[in-house]
């Protein structure tokens, strides 16, 4: 019975004090059960990162490391972003474990549904994709951005699972092949399926948050989608040069119109379709360099290299059994 598995389940908090009482209960009762179903090893373990927390959240994941070694915690040394903090737990986990699940810590994704990803991970899966089977308890404005979001980064060639966040089981191959990739605006469900290896999907329907109230306000939505775009693609640089192309046409025809009007003597002020064509060619001209700006800012933030994440503190409980 040595070679079933260890469990790390990895789970990025922030500022989630409300919500950690209620949920941790319901992550352990799916550790147990896994455990008494032989399916996982009773060495895993439920590891909770404090993405920089300013309420008591890490308190809170330190007592429960306390009472009970089956969870565990690291703690950044300021907030990071949930795609940091879950990079940081996974990475964390990497040596200690054989697969891990990572889940946001608010109970919107169903935990029932980790039985179903093992046992894909157990008939030969690397990596399976939690995703939702529809989104009737987001709101229509997330709904529809979300899914405009997905279909512009496949179309893009960014190759990402159409609804699915960060709920996923990771073996432990992929994650040392994931280690390797060093950029430091690391968007995880972009990069993932670029490491490759055998994967599928499980479905589940996503529900309201049991408590407290999203990190994720519009401002942040579309931080991650630009950087989920110029992290995956440089197709909209491409775009600009076409666009340049089909602008020069149409001024080419202008020219050429205006030079034609002005032979048959029928010459008229121009004021007006001047004007418009230079406010229509610097709207052009700034869209285009604020692209290509964002991507030089891409490349200044990666060419320094700074370190993703500081794990500041760690919960020290051991293994949770010797001789599993
Ligand atoms: N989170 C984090 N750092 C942040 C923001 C969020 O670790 O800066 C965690 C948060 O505690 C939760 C998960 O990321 O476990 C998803 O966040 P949230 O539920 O607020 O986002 P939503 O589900 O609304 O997209
Ligand atoms: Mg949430």
């Amino acid at each position: 019975m040595n070679n079933v598995p260890v469990l790390y389940i990895v789970i990025p908090c922030y500022n989630e004090e409300e919500v950690l009482p209620l949920t941790s209960p319901m992550f352990k009762a799916e550790l147990d059960l896994l455990i008494n179903k032989n399916k996982i090893s009773k060495n895993s373990k439920i590891m909770f990162v404090n993405d920089g927390s300013r309420d008591k959240t890490w308190e809170i994941i330190c007592s429960l490391s306390e009472k009970d070694n089956h969870f565990c915690g690291i703690s950044l040394s300021r907030n990071k972003g949930h795609q940091n903090a879950l990079l940081a737990g996974l990475l964390e986990a990497k040596d200690k474990c054989d697969i891990t699940i990572s889940i946001d810590c608010d109970g919107q994704d169903d935990i029932a549904v980790m039985e179903e990803m093992v046992d894909s991970y157990l008939d030969g899966c690397e990596i399976v994709y939690g995703v939702r089977a529809e989104r009737s308890t987001d709101t229509f404005f997330k709904r529809f951005s979300a899914q405009m979001f997905y279909k512009l980064l496949n179309n893009l060639g960014g190759e990402i699972v159409y609804n699915h966040a960060d709920y996923r089981l990771i073996g432990k191959r992929a994650l040392n092949e994931l280690s390797k990739y060093q950029e430091t605006e690391m968007f995880l469900r972009g990069i993932i399926p670029m490491v490759g290896f055998k994967s599928t999907s499980v479905y589940y329907n996503r529900n309201e948050r049991i408590s407290g109230k999203s990190h994720y306000p519009l401002s942040k939505m579309i931080s991650l989608a630009l950087k989920g775009i110029t992290g995956l693609s440089v197709k909209p640089i491409r775009f600009i040069a076409f666009f340049g192309f089909f602008v020069s046409f149409l001024s080419g025809i202008g020219i050429i119109w205006a030079v034609v009007e002005s032979l048959l003597g029928k010459t008229i002020a121009g004021w007006a379709s001047t004007t418009c064509i230079v406010c229509f060619l610097s709207g052009v001209q700034l869209i285009s360099l604020g692209i290509i700006g964002e991507y030089i800012g891409k490349i200044f933030i990666e060419v320094k290299h700074r370190p993703r994440y500081c794990i500041s503190e760690k919960t020290d409980n051991g293994p949770t059994d010797e001789n599993s």
